[in-house]
């Protein structure tokens, strides 16, 4: 090999090697899709080329309650290029087998992956290299294994004494960037130094250890109450954010603190482990820098989300999702041109449901891949009935999701939903919300050129809150801007929503794009919008969503009103 190729460049290597390997091989992409196996891998999950083809890799390498957990491991490693971890690959039965994981990130025909081995039965290796395997060799810390033990030995203290033991998860916040910006090899220093102020920090007898990566643990032993602990850990934070003197530069950084107890938290060491890590990604979540003690409500709200996740997984089977249409409006000749598709969910035990309440679960999941093919691909057989029974020239517009925003796959599925319908492609609108082209423009740029080149029509949703960057719009083969209903809806009473949809309406009309308006609600909307020769509109002044059989009414009735 080249010994310039860095691993994100290096050739992959050929199936004869993969099969050799000793343990199993994968690749899979940013969706979660898998790209190439072994034999091993086959072997170890017990599918089929085709079922590994189909499959999503959290199928395999978690079992439901880890899944959040190795989600947020693969979207790091992603991040940081690189992941060691230990996970549970599943078989097709669902016995679980510990395997330890290596993978870095590649790029493979353009497109970002995750490639790598893993190897089972690492615990007996590691136990065989005898006690020097339970540190780290950076930090010197403990490693996981010993840390383990740690909080099993804090288990039985507090059981003894009758006192609380401690489990504190500690993950630096944007080390990534730190990495990037200073090096790795200052960022390596930084973690020496701040491993040695952790442990002047706990007492003897606490355990300071390395869970990978920017992420240590402290066990602490002999606690009483909550309050002294949180000051405690307050102090702790304040310490991690001093400066750091490495090689003579002044250099800081933050950190998110999850906090876990026991008796009360948890009674094993998984367990501990888990809630501390849930708490700590709390803490992440509402913007880093802080630590949060671990409350139940965080492990009630993962169970919800999966409950939710497998009853999607079977609604798809059963059918349970229908598309409403809110029809929309061309504003100079106030004839509906257009209806846009909108999914509900007929919950059996709730009742009908709007995508508020699911399409997150199906994002986390993907499931929203099956789910939004479907709804192509019924929106349209729906379209195609609606123009042979007469209303020809009306278009359908379909919500993607980001999700659906891959380079490989939209573009055939698109294809497929058309072909099977017998649609016309320039009747089919595909609306992007503004947020995802703009998460990786470039990368929606090509993905825009390709579905343009099938001849479908392209709306930027939710146009005005997502940062457009002016040189973007003017690259992306985009035909309208839907402006954001937050705008639209404030009309009336606020003088700058009112100037950003004018300015929004100028802007698209420069760029010779049409322009949109949705959530239009009241006649005063309607008015403004008319006055500023939006193109446009749909909303509930005009028509709320309605079901497939009630859209066909109201186009009959129009119909028969102009003859
Ligand atoms: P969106 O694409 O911006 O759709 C417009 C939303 O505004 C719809 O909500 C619609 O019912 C609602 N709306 C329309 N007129 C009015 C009005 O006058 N007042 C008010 N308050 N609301 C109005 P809905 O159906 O709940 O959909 C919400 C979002 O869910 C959609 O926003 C879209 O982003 C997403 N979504 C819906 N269906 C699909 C789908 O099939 N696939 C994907 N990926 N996303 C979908
Ligand atoms: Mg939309
Ligand atoms: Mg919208």
């Amino acid at each position: 090999m080249d010994p310039k190729l860095s691993a994100e460049q290096a050739l992959p290597p050929t199936d004869d090697v993969i099969n050799r390997l000793p343990g199993i091989y994968y690749v899979f992409d940013q969706d979660g899709h898998l790209l190439r196996w072994n034999d091993n891998f086959l072997q170890a999950t017990g599918y089929s080329h085709d079922e590994a083809a189909q499959a999503q890799v959290q199928d395999f390498f978690a079992s439901v309650q880890d899944q959040p957990l190795i989600a947020a491991k693969i979207h790091q490693a992603f991040i940081d290029g690189h992941m060691l971890t230990e996970v549970a690959l599943r078989d097709r039965h669902g016995e679980r087998t510990p395997y330890l994981l290596n993978a870095v990130r590649v790029q493979i025909d353009g497109k970002t992956c995750l490639s790598g081995i893993g190897i089972t039965g690492f615990r007996r290796y590691k136990e065989a290299l005898g006690s020097q395997a339970g540190f780290d060799e950076l930090t010197q810390l403990a490693s996981r294994d010993l840390l383990n033990d740690r909080i099993q030995q804090a288990i039985a203290y507090a059981d003894r004494s009758q006192t609380m033991s401690i489990v504190v998860v500690i993950d630096l916040d944007n080390f990534k960037l730190f990495n990037d910006t200073h090096g790795h090899e200052i960022g390596d220093q930084l973690l020496v130094q701040l491993a040695r102020r952790l442990t002047s920090c706990v007492r003897n007898g606490d355990t300071v250890a390395r869970h990978g990566g920017d992420a240590f643990v402290l066990v602490l032993y002999d606690q009483h109450d909550d309050e002294a602990i949180a000051a405690w850990i307050g102090r702790l934070a304040e310490r991690i954010a001093q400066a750091f003197v490495v090689s003579g530069h002044e250099l800081f950084i933050a950190c998110s603190i999850g906090i876990s107890m026991y008796p009360r938290d948890g009674n094993d060491v998984p367990t501990l482990l888990q809630h501390a890590g849930l708490a700590m990604n709390q803490a992440k979540a509402a913007g880093g820098k802080q630590f949060q003690f671990f409350i139940p409500r965080m492990n009630q709200r993962i169970r919800e989300r999966l409950t939710l996740q497998d009853k999607l997984r079977r609604a798809i089977e059963r059918e349970e999702f229908l598309l409403y249409y809110q029809p929309q409006v061309d504003l100079a000749s106030d004839e509906v041109v257009g209806a846009e598709a909108l999914i509900r969910w007929m919950d059996p035990e709730h009742g009908l449901q709007p995508p508020a309440k699911f399409m997150a679960a199906a994002e986390e999941s993907g499931l929203i891949v099956p789910i939004g093919q479907w709804v192509l691909e019924q929106a349209c057989m729906h379209n195609k009935q609606l123009q042979d029974a007469g209303f020809d020239g009306l278009s359908v517009s379909v919500n993607l999701s980001s999700h659906q925003f891959s380079p490989n796959a939209l573009a055939p599925s698109i294809q497929s939903a058309l072909k099977r319908s017998g649609m016309a492609p320039g009747s089919l609108k595909l609306e992007v919300s503004e947020r995802i082209v703009m998460e990786r423009p470039d990368e929606a740029e090509d993905m825009l050129q390709q579905l343009k080149r099938i001849g479908v029509h392209l709306t930027i949703d939710d146009f005005g809150c997502g940062y457009s960057s002016l040189n973007y719009l003017q690259r992306f083969p985009v035909d309208q801007l839907k402006i954001d209903q937050s705008f639209v809806q404030r009309l009336a009473d606020d003088a700058n929503d009112a100037a950003i949809t004018q300015a929004i309406i100028a802007l698209a009309h420069s760029l010779n794009l049409k322009v949109a308006a949705e959530g239009v609600c009241s006649k005063q909307q309607l008015a403004f919008l008319r006055q500023h020769a939006c193109d446009e509109i749909q909303g509930n002044y005009f028509c709320q969503a309605v079901p497939f059989d009630q859209l066909q009414q109201l186009l009959s009735r129009r119909q028969e009103a102009l003859q």
